[in-house]
C-alpha cells in the first residue's frame, strides 16, 4: 500500500519558505516584488486559476497586478500591454493565462514576453536554457513534480524514469529535469507501442496525458513512485487523474492523489519563479 504524497502540504511548505525569503529580501533591499497576471476573455476555469494565483501572491507577500481584458482584445492590443509590462520596473513576472481566445496567436504572445520576466518558462530562450541545464526558471508543473519526488526521499540518479506525455509544458521539460538528475529516461506518447511494457519498467513514473485512468495498477512496477499530472473533469463534475488511483496505490511505494497532488505545486513554483526573477533583477544572491 503506497504512501500518499501530500501536494497541499509540500506546496504550503514551499510557499512558507518563499514568504520568509520575500520578507527578508524586502526588508534588506527595500524592494517590492510584483507579478502581472493577464487574462483575456471569461473562461471560468482560467478565472479560477487567476484568482488562485492572486491569492498565492498575497500569501507570500507579492503585489499582484491583474489585467482582465475582453474576449475581443486584438493581438496588437495584447502585445502593447506586454510591451508595457516588460518595461515596468514594478513588474518582476508576467503571466499570460492560457489558453487564449482562438483569434490570438499564443506563440507570438509568449515570444513577446521578456525572458527575464517569463515566470512560466515558456519562452524559447528559457526552454533552450532548460535543455542545456543553465536555467533561471523551470516550468511550474515539472518543477513542482521535482519537489514532490524530492519529498519522498527517493533518489532519481540511476533510476528508470518513464514520462508518459510529451507536451511542451509538462512531458518534455519533465523528461529533461529527470535526465539532469541522472535518471534513465523514456518518453512515451500516443504513438508508443505497448505503453504498459514501458510503464512496468519505471521506478519513477510520471503520467501527463489527459486520459482518465489510462495507467492502471497492472502497468506499475512494485515499489514505483507514481506521479499523476492528469486533471480530467468527469461528467459527474469530479476531478480524475490519468492513473487509476485505487489499483495503482496497491503497487506503488509513493503516489500523488488527484486532486491534492501535483495541482497545488504548480502555483507554488510560479511564486518561486517570480521571487527568482526579482532577485536576478536586483542582483541578489
Ligand atoms: P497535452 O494534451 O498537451 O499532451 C498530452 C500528451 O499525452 C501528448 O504528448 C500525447 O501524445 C500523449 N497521449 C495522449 N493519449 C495518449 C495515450 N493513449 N497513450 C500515451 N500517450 C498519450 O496535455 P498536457 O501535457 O498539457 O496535460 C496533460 C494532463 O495534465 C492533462 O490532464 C492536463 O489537464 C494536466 N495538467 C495538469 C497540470 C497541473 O497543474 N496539475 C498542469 C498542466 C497539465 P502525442 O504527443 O503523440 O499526441
Amino acid at each position: 500500500m503506497a504512501n500518499i504524497i501530500d501536494g497541499k502540504a509540500v506546496s504550503a511548505r514551499v510557499k512558507e519558505e518563499i514568504a520568509k525569503e520575500t520578507a527578508a529580501v524586502k526588508a534588506k533591499y527595500g524592494i517590492n516584488i510584483g507579478l502581472a497576471v493577464v487574462i483575456v476573455g471569461d473562461d471560468p476555469a482560467s478565472r479560477i486559476y487567476v484568482n488562485n494565483k492572486k491569492k498565492a501572491c498575497e500569501t507570500v507577500g507579492f503585489t499582484s497586478y491583474e489585467y482582465a481584458l475582453s474576449a475581443e482584445t486584438t493581438q496588437e492590443e495584447l502585445l502593447q500591454l506586454i510591451d508595457k509590462l516588460n518595461k515596468d520596473d514594478n513588474v518582476n513576472g508576467i503571466l499570460v493565462q492560457l489558453p487564449l481566445p482562438k483569434h490570438l496567436d499564443e506563440k507570438a504572445v509568449i515570444n513577446s514576453i521578456s525572458p527575464e520576466k517569463d515566470v512560466d518558462a515558456f519562452h524559447p530562450v528559457n526552454v533552450g536554457k532548460i535543455m542545456i541545464g543553465e536555467y533561471s526558471f523551470l516550468p511550474c508543473t515539472p518543477a513542482g513534480i521535482m519537489e514532490l519526488i524530492t519529498s519522498t526521499g527517493v533518489e532519481i540518479k540511476g533510476k528508470e524514469c518513464v514520462v508518459v506525455g510529451r507536451s511542451n509544458i509538462v512531458g518534455k521539460p519533465m523528461s529533461m529535469l529527470l535526465l539532469h538528475q541522472s535518471g534513465t529516461v523514456t518518453i512515451c506518447h500516443s504513438k508508443t507501442q505497448d505503453l504498459a511494457q514501458h510503464c512496468r519498467k519505471a521506478d519513477i513514473l510520471v503520467v501527463a496525458v489527459g486520459v482518465p485512468k489510462l495507467v492502471s495498477g497492472d502497468m506499475i512496477k512494485e515499489g514505483a513512485v507514481v506521479i499523476d499530472v492528469g486533471m480530467n473533469r468527469l461528467e459527474n463534475g469530479k476531478l480524475c487523474g490519468d492513473v487509476d488511483f485505487d489499483s495503482a496505490k496497491e503497487k506503488a511505494s509513493f503516489i500523488t492523489p488527484v486532486p491534492g497532488g501535483v495541482g497545488p505545486m504548480t502555483i507554488a513554483m510560479l511564486m518561486k519563479n517570480t521571487l527568482t526573477a526579482a532577485k536576478i533583477k536586483h542582483g541578489i544572491e
